[in-house]
């Protein structure tokens, strides 16, 4: 029998929380992001009345037809690349956008959102593997990406964002997911002004219990609450 989508939610909370002990945390401090690109609104409807609060979309336009059609009882994160001439739409849609990894975008982001009287909230996306493919500013530019960034008013840094390379051994994710809360613990170091560092997003379908047990604060997990998504 096919588990609901309640029941993966269930699964997935109780597999968060059992790695957060193991790893001396409270489950309280990671908070369980339904990641709905492609999924229908019947079914985003679903894990919303299984108590999920944060969404996450990839694309502003697929994004802003469901914030339309769902309204903000629920937190909507901005996690796929932005295009900077999305900007605009991305201040006035979502609470926070996680996949800030240039200068270029945070200066178009910060005018927008002084345009709309908005604070927006962000995380600095790292690419910590350095591998080519993936998006992020590379680990070595981060700080000096964090810096430049605090200096907008109207953008508020709360943390980092990684996605590290797919492997089918979540272990082998591990070593990106401590390198991304080493790096948290020296930008906390330098106490550079207007940057908080609570959060670290990271952590997939397939990896979130091992990102948990190196301190992930959100979990971002499509397949394993939806299903497979279709092939493009
Ligand atoms: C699609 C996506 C996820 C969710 O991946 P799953 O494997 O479906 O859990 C998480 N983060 C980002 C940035 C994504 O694009």
């Amino acid at each position: 029998m096919e588990l609901s989508i309640r029941d993966q939610i269930e699964i997935i909370r109780g597999n968060i929380a059992k790695a957060a002990l193991t790893s001396g945390r409270r489950a309280a401090d990671v908070r369980l992001m339904a990641v709905t690109k492609t999924v229908d609104d019947h079914r985003i409807r679903e894990a919303i009345s299984a108590g999920v609060d944060i969404l996450g979309e990839n694309y502003v336009q697929e994004g802003k037809r469901k914030i339309e059609q769902m309204g903000k009882s629920v937190e909507w994160h901005m996690i796929g690349h932005l295009q900077t001439n999305k900007a605009k739409y991305a201040v006035r849609l979502f609470d926070m956008i996680h996949s800030l990894d240039r200068m270029a975008l945070a200066v178009e982001l910060d005018k927008r959102s002084r345009l709309a009287g908005c604070v927006t909230r962000v995380l600095i996306e790292v690419n910590i593997s350095g591998e080519e493919t993936k998006r992020g500013v590379p680990l070595q530019e981060a700080i000096p990406l964090v810096r430049e960034v605090s200096a907008l008013e109207n953008l508020s840094i709360q943390g980092l964002m990684t996605m590290p390379p797919w492997f089918d051994d979540p272990e082998e994710a591990r070593p990106c997911f401590a390198a991304l809360r080493v790096l948290r613990d020296r930008i906390i170091a330098e106490r550079i002004a207007h940057v908080e560092m609570k959060e670290l997003s990271m952590g997939m379908s397939q990896d979130y219990r091992v990102a948990v047990e190196e301190g992930a604060t959100i979990v971002r997990i499509g397949r394993s609450i939806f299903g497979e998504r279709p092939h493009p």
